[in-house]
């Protein structure tokens, strides 16, 4: 059976003091839980903060971004061993946010896969297409391509060992969620690549949705078939908003 989650993706926000007031609700919020997992993925230099706070307690945390390299002259760069010395359980890869704004491409992508899971970090790994791809009707090929580049460099094996997101890239930050049938497709489109490989892995791979989730629309996405919780941006910066997806994500879990 999957194993729903939900991760928070803070991108480039936070302060102490703020980060503090929201894992203290997140917390209290997300203490009865018990079906789903939760995570936060936080900028690098809260990661201590982070684990002081969340040690012990039923929710992960992790970072966006990791080093494909794992030690060296590599100036501003994180390794993945690194990120575990910090007690990090996840770190994104293939955010479309680092696709675009820092050129990261498909092997790029599967290499910082790889060395997540040499570090025994679980990668997830973000796929999704422009609106521009979308309108072209190249959604599935782009997608495949994406995930195909991960696969290859780890297999079926090391795809079983991460967790996918499909976020199209319209629908990030924007307020615009794809419709939940339309991510539904996109997601059975991805199981069925993996199945095409691996039917077994297929079947346990969680695949998260991630565009615009807020408590508003996460019940509709999680309960279709093929969606298996969430990777939240903006709302995992509200503490009532992230918790009630999170709740979402729970009630739905024991499908
Ligand atoms: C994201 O950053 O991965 C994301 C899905 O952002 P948002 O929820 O703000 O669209």
């Amino acid at each position: 059976m999957r194993t729903s989650l939900v991760a928070g993706n803070w991108k480039m926000n936070g302060s102490f003091a703020a980060n503090a007031s929201l894992l203290q609700s997140l917390l209290k919020g997300l203490a009865k839980l018990d079906s789903s997992r939760q995570a936060v993925c936080v900028p690098y230099p809260y990661l201590e903060q982070v684990r002081g706070m969340l040690n012990g307690s039923r929710i992960a945390w992790g970072a966006q971004n990791v080093s494909e390299f794992e030690a060296g002259a590599y100036t501003g760069e994180v390794a993945a061993p690194m990120l575990r010395e910090f007690g990090c359980s996840y770190v994104t890869v293939g955010h479309s946010e680092r696709r675009m704004l820092f050129a990261e491409g498909d092997v790029q992508v599967a290499a910082k896969y790889a060395a997540a899971l040499g570090a025994g970090i679980t990668p997830i790994l973000c796929v999704g297409e422009t609106l521009e791809e979308r309108e072209r009707g190249v959604t599935e090929q782009v997608v495949r391509r994406q995930l195909g580049a991960v696969m290859d460099k780890v297999g079926a094996a090391g795809i079983a060992r991460g967790v996918v997101a499909y976020e199209p890239v319209w629908a990030i930050g924007t307020g615009r969620t794809a419709s939940a049938e339309t991510a539904q497709q996109v997601h059975a489109f991805l199981r069925g690549c993996v199945a095409a490989d691996d039917p077994a892995v297929a079947a346990e791979l969680a695949i998260l949705y991630g565009g615009s989730v807020k408590a508003q629309n996460a019940a509709e996405l999680f309960a279709m078939a093929d969606i298996d919780g969430g990777l939240i941006g903006g709302a995992s910066l509200k503490a009532d908003e992230f918790i009630a997806i999170c709740q979402f994500a729970d009630e739905l879990a024991d499908r």
